[in-house]
């Protein structure tokens, strides 16, 4: 089991609120939420109608109270969050959720946060927030695509860093200019003058399997009633070389792991576990297994809509992505 003190910033945030923090072997995610996120991790567990959601969402460990903020000198401070200052009156009761992290797994986690939907208020939302939202929506590619790159990292071959792009650059695209953002997401490491990204070798088929799974996350979305405001798919992938390319051989050793009907209970067994192992034995768990992992997260404006049909926003979302990942699969087959 982790550690839950000392707590530490997570490493690779790639959009959001600060305040998220990891513990200190870096398994475990501490994110601030809002009741409305806590109810829905609890809602997946416990109402079967949402099951479908249950392998494409952050595994749910618990909550945890913050007591107060420990700051740079080491004092402990009473308080909200730094970062959610804003949301004071939504935090009389401070709470944090205890989630999977899912960059743990990578050695070089390159990270993508794809903002999903055509409307970005809930009902909640105030005239002036809906007026201020919609605005967003129409002035970035969420309206007319139900996507925004809200952020990702790319590692630099040559220094071993990661490279962010922030939200302003997928706020000021044009849905024409999306294939080129995936192209950047997804990198051959021969492109141009870049020094970034995979062999087309290793990517071509990482990037067939990836866009398998964002498929069956489509279908999941497509069986449930909610609707999910100001969330996201984040999808990871390993950035180093050698064990990206072990991640697809273990790809082939496992087919039909990411197809869209998971009717072969035995995969589900395997797969937990080789989960339950991994906190036995700490670098071992960095041991081979998928070279990606696509996750929806951010469920803080998360409704429960039962009889209301699925959200054709959050698809509209999907459907975009899969072109666009069917497109760049397409360009970097041509490059082998
Ligand atoms: P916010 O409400 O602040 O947008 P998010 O849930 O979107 O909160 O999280 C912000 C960022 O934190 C994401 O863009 C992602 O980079 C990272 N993140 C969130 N959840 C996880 C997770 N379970 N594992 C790894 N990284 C995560
Ligand atoms: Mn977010």
């Amino acid at each position: 089991p982790s550690t839950i003190s000392p707590s530490q910033p997570l490493a690779h945030q790639v959009g959001g609120h600060e305040g998220v923090q990891t513990t200190a072997d870096g398994s475990l995610l501490i994110k601030p939420t809002l009741p409305l996120e806590l109810t829905f991790y609890q809602s997946v567990t416990a109402i079967p109608a949402l099951a479908p959601l249950q392998p494409w969402i952050p595994q749910f460990l618990g909550t945890l109270r913050l007591e107060g903020q420990r700051t740079a000198e080491g004092e402990v401070v009473q308080g909200v969050p730094s970062g959610l200052e804003e949301q004071q009156d939504e935090y009389s009761i401070p709470c944090c959720l205890v989630l999977e992290n899912l960059s743990h797994p990578f050695l070089r986690p390159n990270i993508l946060d794809v903002k999903l939907g055509t409307v970005l208020y809930d009902e909640d939302a105030t005239a002036e927030k809906r007026a201020r939202m919609e605005i967003t929506a129409r002035s970035t590619t969420s309206h007319k695509t139900g996507i925004r790159l809200t952020g990702f990292q790319v590692y630099d071959n040559t220094t071993a860093k990661p490279i962010t792009t922030p939200k302003s650059y997928g706020k000021s695209i044009t849905p024409a200019d999306l294939p080129t953002g995936i192209a950047c997401v997804f990198p051959t490491a021969f492109d141009g003058a870049g020094t970034s990204g995979l062999p087309a070798h290793t990517l071509s088929p990482m990037l067939d399997t990836l866009t398998d799974a964002v498929r069956a996350v489509r279908d999941a979305v497509a069986s449930v009633e909610i609707r999910m405001v100001g969330g996201s798919l984040l999808v990871l992938y390993e950035a180093e070389w050698d064990r990206a390319a072990e991640g697809v051989e273990w790809l082939k050793a496992h087919p039909g792991q990411f197809a869209e009907e998971e009717d072969e209970d035995e995969d589900e067994d395997e797969e937990e576990g080789e989960g339950e192992g991994e906190g036995e034995d700490d670098e071992m768990s960095k041991k081979a297994g998928p070279p990606f992992v696509v996750k929806l997260i951010d469920f803080a404006h998360t409704w429960l809509k039962p009889g209301e049909g699925p959200d054709e926003g959050v698809l509209k979302g999907l459907d975009t992505l899969i072109e666009l990942l069917d497109g760049r699969r397409e360009e970097v087959r041509a490059s082998l």
